[in-house]
Order: C-alpha cells, then sequence, then structure tokens
C-alpha cells in the first residue's frame, strides 16, 4: 500500500505570500524526502535556473483525505542548501531557539472572510445588508453565512492535531474567526499555516472562498486582523514583566506596523476597534488600543498581553519573531526572567 502526502509551503508572492501545495505518494511507511518544484511559477526563482527544493518541517495527518494520508509543511530551500529569501520560518528559528528559556506562548485569533461571488457570503447582490451590529456571536439565517464551511474547518483541525483553541462569528456578515494556541512561537505559526490551507481547501468544496484581506470592505464595516496574545513564564508569573513588554512594544513600534501585513494602514485607523497604525498605546481592556493588557491580568498582576495590531495577512512566523526579540530581550535585559 502508499499513502499520499500533500506538501504544502509558501510562496514569494509580494507583499503577501500564498500558499501552495503538490501532492507525492509513497510507499507505505517511507520516510517524507525532499522534493523540488517550479519556482519561477511561485516567484521565487528566474525561468532558467527554476529549482526551489521542499524540505518537511512539520507532519500532521491529512483530514481531508483520510487514512494514512498526510499533511507536509515544508521551508523552501534554494539548491545550494540555504534557505531561500522568502522563507520567514528559518529567520525565526533561531530567535526562538535563543529565548526558549522563557517559554514563549503565543495565541493567534485568525480573522478571515468569506467571498462568493465576488462579495462576501451574506452580502446581497445589490447594496449592502443591514449595518453590523448583530453579526457577531450571531445565530440565525438572517446573521449568520457559512457556519457550515466553519464546522468542518474547525473539526478538520481537530482532526490534523492543530492547537485550535476556538471560532466565532464576526462583527461583518461572512466574516469568522478561529484561534490557535497557546503554542511556541514556531509551533503556533505552522499550526496556523496548515489550518489556513485547510480553510481554503475545504471552502473550495462549498464553491466559496476565504481571504485574509485586512479591508474587504471600505467604508463602515469591520477589517479583518490576526490579534496576537503573548505571554513569557515571567509574564505568567508577574505584572511587571507585562509592563516590561508593552514598554519594549511601544519602543519598536514602527518596526513592528512594518512586519504586520500589507495594507495595514487601510485596517488600523483608529475607527472600528483599531487603534491608527502611526500610534502605540496599551491599556487596560482598552480594544482602541494598540496592546490590550486583559482586565484579568489586572487584576490577577500576571497572564499575557494582546497586540492587536497584526492584519489578518501577515506572516505569523514573522509577528511571532519581532514580539519574541523585541520582548524577550527587554525582559533579559531588565532581569526579569
Ligand atoms: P478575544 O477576547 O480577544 O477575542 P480570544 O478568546 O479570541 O480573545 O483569543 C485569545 C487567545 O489567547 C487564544 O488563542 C488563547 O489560546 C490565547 N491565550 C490564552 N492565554 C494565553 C497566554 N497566557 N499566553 C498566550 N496566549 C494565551
Ligand atoms: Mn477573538
Ligand atoms: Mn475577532
Ligand atoms: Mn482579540
Amino acid at each position: 500500500m502508499s499513502y499520499k502526502a500533500e506538501y504544502i509551503w509558501i510562496d514569494g508572492t509580494e507583499p503577501t505570500a500564498r500558499l501552495r501545495s503538490k501532492t507525492r505518494i509513497l510507499a507505505d511507511g517511507a520516510e517524507l524526502p525532499d522534493w523540488s518544484f517550479d519556482g519561477s511559477s511561485t516567484n521565487q526563482a528566474p525561468g532558467g535556473n527554476s529549482d526551489c527544493i521542499l524540505k518537511p518541517v512539520f507532519t500532521c495527518p491529512d483530514p481531508i483525505r483520510g487514512g494514512d494520508n498526510k499533511l507536509v509543511l515544508c521551508e523552501v530551500f534554494l539548491v545550494d542548501g540555504t534557505p531561500h529569501e522568502s522563507n520567514t520560518r528559518a529567520k525565526l528559528r533561531p530567535v526562538a531557539e535563543r529565548y526558549a528559556a522563557q517559554e514563549s506562548w503565543y495565541g493567534i485569533e485568525q480573522e478571515y472572510t468569506f467571498f462568493k461571488d465576488g462579495r462576501p457570503l451574506g452580502f446581497p447582490e445589490r447594496g449592502f445588508p443591514a449595518p453590523q451590529g448583530f453579526y457577531y456571536c450571531g445565530v440565525g439565517a438572517d446573521e449568520v453565512f457559512g457556519r457550515d464551511i466553519v464546522e468542518a474547518h474547525m473539526d478538520a483541525c481537530l482532526a490534523a492535531g492543530l492547537k485550535i483553541s476556538g471560532i466565532n462569528a464576526e462583527v461583518m456578515p461572512g466574516q469568522w474567526e478561529f484561534q490557535i494556541g497557546p503554542a511556541g512561537p514556531v509551533e503556533v505559526a505552522d499550526h496556523m499555516w496548515v489550518a489556513r490551507w485547510l480553510l481554503y481547501r475545504i471552502a473550495e468544496d462549498y464553491g466559496v472562498s476565504a481571504t485574509l484581506d485586512p479591508k474587504p470592505v471600505a467604508g463602515d464595516w469591520n477589517g479583518a486582523g490576526a490579534h496576537t496574545n503573548f505571554s513569557t513564564k515571567a509574564m505568567r508569573e508577574s505584572y511587571d514583566a507585562i509592563i516590561t513588554a508593552c514598554e519594549a512594544l511601544a519602543e519598536k513600534a514602527e518596526e513592528h506596523v512594518a512586519g504586520y501585513g500589507a495594507d495595514i494602514e487601510r485596517r488600523l485607523t483608529g475607527m472600528h476597534e483599531t487603534s491608527a497604525w502611526s500610534e502605540f498605546s496599551y491599556g487596560v481592556a482598552d480594544r482602541s488600543a494598540s496592546v490590550r493588557i486583559p482586565w484579568q491580568a489586572e487584576i490577577d498582576k500576571r497572564g499575557y498581553i494582546e497586540d492587536r495590531r497584526p492584519n489578518a495577512n501577515v506572516d505569523p512566523y514573522v509577528v511571532t519573531r519581532l514580539i519574541t526579540s523585541t520582548c524577550c530581550a527587554a525582559l533579559e535585559k531588565a532581569g526579569q526572567v
């Protein structure tokens, strides 16, 4: 007998990378080999020298094909054995290792929007649906669109063993969220990329596309973000460490916003539960701040923080690299580890 391995990788599309995958049939029990692909079709190589290499880095059961079939997330390498420029996971690995002793945990809230026939699922053919107000965590056919896909996606993530921690309907019709975490900086991002792939793949069977566009409908409609919840061992034990992390993020605000997803200024307007992209603030229970300290963390004097700035289209390897390097370095410097 043989099994199917779906090799999944992140391409070189600018400014926002896309997912690609292809299937390899392997003999029963065979190890996962490195594989190659045509980088000239993914913005990862010139046509004259087009081979790029896929190296398996994270594997899980394939919940769509079932049986012994596998999903195989890969890093992209050049033929000379060095990581491809687009390989942001390779840039995260040394940072995660450097600060591993601080035991950082991430929970990422992935918002997204279903589209069908060129408009968000639930939008009428002409004009707009009723204004926002009842869609968030709603129930009923007049408020909720695409729940069958969302349920199938959640079940698939669980069957694959991904650390999905929940789902909810969002503020705009056809808009949803799932959360991955808590998990370490590399693991949360690996699971997020595979969960994104499963979302696109499952929605495909319904004739629906899912988009991570940070502002899918202009005007008075919420954008889509990827709030990133973060803690280290020290933050889970002390409020001082939480404040140190917030102050460190304040100092590096510009660098972070630049890495938090293309078109971030279209979403972080200061309206629709966002802070302005050009200003940094943090506050307790404040959903209009860049970084929110949950109310419970203030009461308990320990816990985690929520960076509300990352766009839905952020690369999770970039967001966890930036936060780990900024906050863990500051905590180390302050002697709070
Ligand atoms: P919100 O109230 O902002 O909608 P959610 O419930 O959607 O929050 O998401 C919260 C996320 O924070 C979850 O992914 C959860 O796993 C994660 N989380 C909880 N505790 C911690 C922690 N100590 N460190 C990091 N992430 C955490
Ligand atoms: Mn949420
Ligand atoms: Mn949300
Ligand atoms: Mn949130």
